[in-house]
């Protein structure tokens, strides 16, 4: 692998919603089973609901391997999934997002609303940071991220970011697309925060 780091636990951010076009929960579990064909373990928020429970259920089914993160207050109202061997259950959405990327060597970043959204940025923002080195796919089906995407690259035009960190994300078209984007993804330093600052 190009990266050169093999990729063995990926977190996937994704939508809790139910409501959206069902076709974002279809490519969700393609998303799913591209992990577990592949031998990647699943590190995700823990829910039951929406594209989280899509590409759960579709890598257990593919007899993948689920990690599940979630914070106490989402269990107590029964958002977590009920099937999952490995949930591990943290006191607040800080934690959550902390031990995510801990147990991750690469994020996926599925259609979603202001949660989805929030995680993604903070991981781009660790990246700037060298907090995080890992590939950082987005899966901009039906032009989702477009505006996202946009954004990201008015901060580097407008120069609250420099050019090289247009390199922390990849976007790929569909989940036929994700493998081969976390593959091709090249390397990011460790001493990241030396060049982290708009030049
Ligand atoms: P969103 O993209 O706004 O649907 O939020 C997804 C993220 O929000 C998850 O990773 C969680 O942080 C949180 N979240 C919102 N609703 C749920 C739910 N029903 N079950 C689990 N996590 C949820």
């Amino acid at each position: 692998m190009s990266a050169g780091t093999e990729i063995r636990n990926a977190a996937v951010y994704c939508g809790s919603s139910s409501k959206c076009d069902p076709r974002y929960l279809t490519e969700a579990a393609l998303v799913g089973e591209m992990l577990a064909d592949n031998a990647i373990h699943l590190v995700y928020g823990g829910g039951s609901s929406g594209l989280m429970g899509s590409v759960a259920d579709a890598v257990l089914k593919a007899g993948g391997g689920v990690t599940g993160v979630i914070p106490g207050f989402m269990v107590d109202v029964e958002w977590a999934h009920e099937g999952l061997t490995d949930l591990r259950i943290v006191d607040s959405m800080h934690e959550r997002k902390k031990l995510m990327l801990g147990l991750s060597d690469a994020v996926i970043a599925l259609p979603g609303g202001c949660g989805t959204l929030e995680e993604l940025l903070e991981a781009i923002t660790w990246k700037r940071l060298g907090l995080f080195t890992g590939p950082i796919v987005i899966v901009n089906q039906n032009g989702f991220y477009d505006a996202c995407i946009e954004m990201l690259q008015i901060c580097i035009r407008e120069r609250f970011m420099n050019d090289h960190h247009g390199a922390i994300w990849r976007i790929a078209d569909s989940a036929a697309d994700v493998l081969g984007e976390l593959e091709s993804s090249g390397p990011w330093p460790r001493d990241a925060i030396k060049t982290a600052p708009v030049k």
